[in-house]
């Protein structure tokens, strides 16, 4: 009889207080079911609805098998398309069609894309500092702990400032001072080469929240730094700039979390004003764009750095280091710290890291469960983080 799809569900939880939306594709094969990341947590429910109500009746009696035809209607019958919930919605229908496809085959994924190019994923970390010394001391903790690669943040996204220059009366919200935020980052980088020398790599995201003429003079002035990468010196909104910083510096560009369309980063990449294409795999459709983009990028001598945060399954990770793992031009797998007690729990199977290396387990498909018991002990919630709210010291709305 011919395989075909029976059901469609989606599994919400949040193991350490971050939204996560999962989904299971059932078959009519008993036992043989795929899963899928479709994480976007700042409006969950959204992709809920899409695919309940959408993708679900869509999907039912057509063959799991048929990757590719079915990523590419169920893109276009909705005929207006490259948004993020319709996208992340798509993803994780995609990644759980590759996860029966793994599961058929009897392989791993990384064997579907053409096996190992390496033994394992270099990953970094973060280090996420309240101060200039407690970033030395939460870089000397994640050295200590066998990392090799770290992102390092001062005050989070832009940075604390206590004596910022506000109005009388100040609207709500995280607010920074850019100047200040610039300062305080290359103080900081110049104490950790002093401390480390050039044994660690480094790196620092500016979350888009500089104006294109400050990003080329901090891009030139973090030079000096010797950086793994810099990422994300602009808002997607902003990328023509990049050639006039590539003009500037030659320190490492990463970018690309923020990207939804493919115009978005065609450009970027084929006239090589990046290092690094950092996209969420979940954000552009899941894994059949992303080996279409990798193929591309590595055209150009591109490299991939996925974007690896705690609004992310632990299926998504997975698939992040199945990719990796089988890309030859495939750069740094950032991993998130919010990968704690609770989430190995909840998601069975997540991949371990070692000494900063990722480790995948080797099972048929993508090789994450989901205990939908755990799951539902932890609950998904309706605040929004804080950090989305960000400010300018004269209370104007700032990308965050
Ligand atoms: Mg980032």
């Amino acid at each position: 009889m011919a395989l075909t799809i029976t059901d469609v569900k989606v599994i919400t939880t949040a193991p350490e207080g971050i939204n996560l939306v999962a989904v299971k594709v059932e078959t009519s094969e008993p036992g043989l079911y795929g899963l899928g990341c479709a994480t976007f947590t700042q409006r969950y429910l959204a992709v809920v609805t899409a695919i309940e109500k959408y993708l679900k009746p869509f999907l039912i009696g057509k063959d799991p098998q048929r990757i590719e035809d079915i990523w590419q209607t169920a893109m276009v019958s909705s005929y207006w398309r490259n948004g993020p919930v319709l996208n992340n919605a798509i993803s994780g229908i995609d990644m759980a069609l590759w996860d029966i496809k793994g599961k058929l085959a009897n392989m791993p994924l990384y064997q579907l894309f053409g096996g190992k190019c390496r033994d394992a994923v270099p990953a970094y970390i973060h280090a996420d500092a309240k101060s200039i010394n407690h970033a030395l001391e939460l870089v000397e903790e994640r050295k200590e702990a066998g990392w090799h690669n770290i992102r390092v943040q001062i005050g989070g996204y832009g940075g604390e400032n206590p004596n910022i220059h506000k109005p009388v009366t100040s609207t709500s919200g995280v607010y920074y001072d850019p100047k200040s935020y610039m300062k305080t980052v290359l103080t900081t980088f110049e104490k950790l080469r002093v401390k480390f020398g050039d044994e660690l790599g480094l790196c620092h995201d500016v979350h888009e929240r500089l104006t294109p003429n400050q990003a080329m003079q901090f891009a030139k002035q973090m030079e000096q730094f010797d950086l793994l990468f810099l990422e994300d010196v602009l808002p997607p909104e902003q990328v023509q700039w990049f050639d006039h910083i590539r003009a500037h510096t030659v320190t490492p560009l990463a970018q690309g979390e923020l990207f939804n369309n493919p115009n978005e980063w065609i450009e970027l990449i084929s006239k090589r004003y990046i290092d690094y294409l950092r996209l969420h795999i979940s954000q552009v459709g899941g894994i059949s764009p992303v080996r279409k983009i990798i193929g591309f990028c590595d055209t150009f001598g591109v490299r991939t750095a996925w974007h690896g945060p705690g609004d992310l399954t632990p299926i998504g990770h997975a698939v992040s280091a199945h990719l990796d793992i089988s890309t030859p031009n495939f750069g740094i797998q950032e991993w998130s710290c919010s990968i704690k007690e609770n989430t190995y729990e909840v998601f069975p199977g997540t991949p371990v890291v070692k000494d900063g290396y990722i480790y995948l387990n080797d099972k048929p498909g993508i090789g994450v469960e989901i205990d939908e018991k755990a799951a539902a002990k932890y609950p998904c919630h309706d605040k929004l983080p804080e950090w989305t709210l960000a400010r300018l010291p004269d209370g104007s709305a700032a990308r965050p």
